[in-house]
């Protein structure tokens, strides 16, 4: 018995070591529209607009590339959250059969529902500019009818900068971005120079934008992506400072009428509202529901 036992722990040692190398990293995407390879107009991103259906497929091919990318470099486990409009625009059937999807809306954490402390990594698909960026396809910033700005911390931020500090508040990076040129500055400035960012098309306007290639997008995306997983220990994740100071300024007057009567919740101008959270994600999700209440008539 006495020889057996170091033989035994030597088989539960190697086993260890077997299971431990099958496991690679595992990746959260946050797949967004307006900075998808194509995308131009409003009437490519709503189920109502007439150019839709190519889009919606440009969009499952964008994150394919990305995907594959990051299976190159070792990703054990892929979580891919739709994260546009109704959040039901890939059709399931065109994303890389080995990833799961997240598709519906509405979600507690909306474009990072899934996202946890389980995983080792984030990735932004087809994300675009924050509200009020010149010449970049459909700028906007969670809600274009409602808000003209979002701060925290007197920082104003795109979607990719407060999405980025929920995957941080799970001690999770961000490490690729893909969208148009102007998206990918933003996200160097906020994230960081370590962020891998793919730009697929440079944007002339809201409107107009001249596209890469499609075969050198998707390769660029590809390459990105494996590249920013294999650096991904360089890329800090985005924590931003408690306490949480919100500040969201709306487009008309009236919109604050609703905003303002949450408990907490303080009018800081004719068309801004404040209120300052502990905790990140609280302070998110009471953001999310004030730009709901802004849009009540
Ligand atoms: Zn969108």
């Amino acid at each position: 018995m006495k020889r057996i036992a170091p033989v035994f722990l030597m088989l539960v040692f190697l086993t260890g070591l077997f299971a431990a190398e099958k496991t690679g990293p595992k990746v959260f995407i946050s797949v967004d529209m307006e900075g998808i390879w194509g995308v131009v107009h409003g009437d490519q991103v709503s189920a109502q607009g007439h150019d839709y259906g190519p889009a919606r497929k440009w969009m499952a091919e964008d994150v394919n590339a990305v995907i594959e990318g990051l299976f190159s470099a070792g990703a054990s486990e892929i979580v891919v959250n739709d994260s546009h409009g109704s959040m039901r625009n890939i059709l399931a059937q065109d994303l890389n059969p080995r990833v799961s999807l997240i598709t519906g809306s509405p979600k507690p954490l909306s474009m990072m529902q899934g996202v946890d402390n389980t995983f080792d990594a984030c990735v932004f698909v087809g994300y675009h500019a924050k509200a009020g960026t010149a010449s970049s396809i459909l700028d906007h910033t969670y809600s274009g009818a409602t808000i003209r700005s979002i701060k925290v911390n007197n920082l104003e931020l795109p979607e990719l900068g407060l999405n980025a500090a929920i995957a941080g508040a799970f001690g999770v990076p961000v490490i690729l971005l893909s969208g148009d040129g102007e998206t990918c500055n933003q996200a160097r400035s906020i994230l960081g120079s370590e962020v891998v960012t793919v730009a697929v098309k440079e944007s002339f306007g809201r409107y107009a934008a001249k596209l890469h290639p499609q075969e050198e997008a998707r390769k660029r995306l590809r390459e990105g992506a494996k590249e920013a997983l294999l650096k991904r220990s360089k890329i800090a994740p985005l924590r931003l400072k408690p306490p949480y100071a919100f500040e969201l300024e709306f487009h008309n007057s009236n919109q604050t009428e609703m905003p303002a009567l949450v408990p907490g919740v303080k009018v800081t101008g004719a068309r801004s509202v404040a209120f300052t959270a502990d905790d990140f994600i609280e302070g998110f999700k009471l953001m999310r529901a004030l730009i709901a209440l802004a849009g009540y008539q």
